[in-house]
């Protein structure tokens, strides 16, 4: 099963995704992660991604899309159930994602969409920044991504809403009991 965890910047997809790990086995694609660790270690890659991350901005496409086809390649992937995190976050990003896993006889089964109003992400962001020192969890760079969340990413929705395969689930909930709710629509599926 290949599912997409899907919200705004604070919505909590890390955190559920961990429960998923932990309840499913799921190998778990978190894009953010994955460029932050590139930042780290100061990769050409890196280089080039904490231009646009420290500005709130997205990658450009072709190179998520790159990093994402070679991913799906690697031999501690291929095979497993995925979920992807902070992947896609444009309508290009969703329709190459469609053929990257249709050239692999696989599909997205389902999109998790953690709804969680703008007012509660600002706060939730702002107190994560405080642990976190992630360099865009200041209050600036969160209004840039929330912005570039509602222009870019929010369409998606409607993307999968027409394939049939977005479930809205309530993300101002307690952590448990939207873990539960996932877990409910994930046993539904099976
Ligand atoms: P959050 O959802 O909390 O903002 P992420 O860790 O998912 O955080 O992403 C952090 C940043 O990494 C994004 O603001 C963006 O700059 C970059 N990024 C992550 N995933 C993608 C993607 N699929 N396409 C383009 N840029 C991405």
């Amino acid at each position: 099963m290949n599912l997409v965890i899907f919200g705004a910047p604070g919505c909590g997809k890390g955190t559920q995704s961990e429960r998923l790990i932990d309840r499913y086995g799921f190998y778990h694609i978190s894009t953010g992660e994955l460029l932050r660790d590139q930042i780290a270690r100061k990769t050409p890659l890196g280089i080039t991604a904490d231009k646009y991350i420290s500005q709130g901005h997205l990658i450009p496409d072709e190179l998520m899309l790159s990093i994402i086809d070679d991913l799906l390649d690697s031999p501690e992937v291929k095979g497993k159930n995925i979920i992807f995190d902070g992947f896609p976050r444009t309508v290009k990003q969703a329709e190459e994602l469609e053929h990257l896993l249709q050239k692999r006889g696989h599909a997205v089964d389902a999109v998790i969409g953690l709804e969680v109003p703008d007012e509660e992400l600002i706060e939730r962001l702002i107190n994560r920044g405080k642990e976190s020192g992630r360099a865009d969890d200041n209050l600036e760079t969160i209004k840039e991504r929330l912005e570039v969340y509602h222009n870019q990413t929010q369409p998606l929705r409607k993307f999968y809403e027409e394939r049939g395969s977005y479930k809205p689930i309530n993300g101002s909930n307690a952590i448990d009991a939207i873990a539960d709710d996932i877990a409910a629509h994930i046993e539904h599926l099976l």
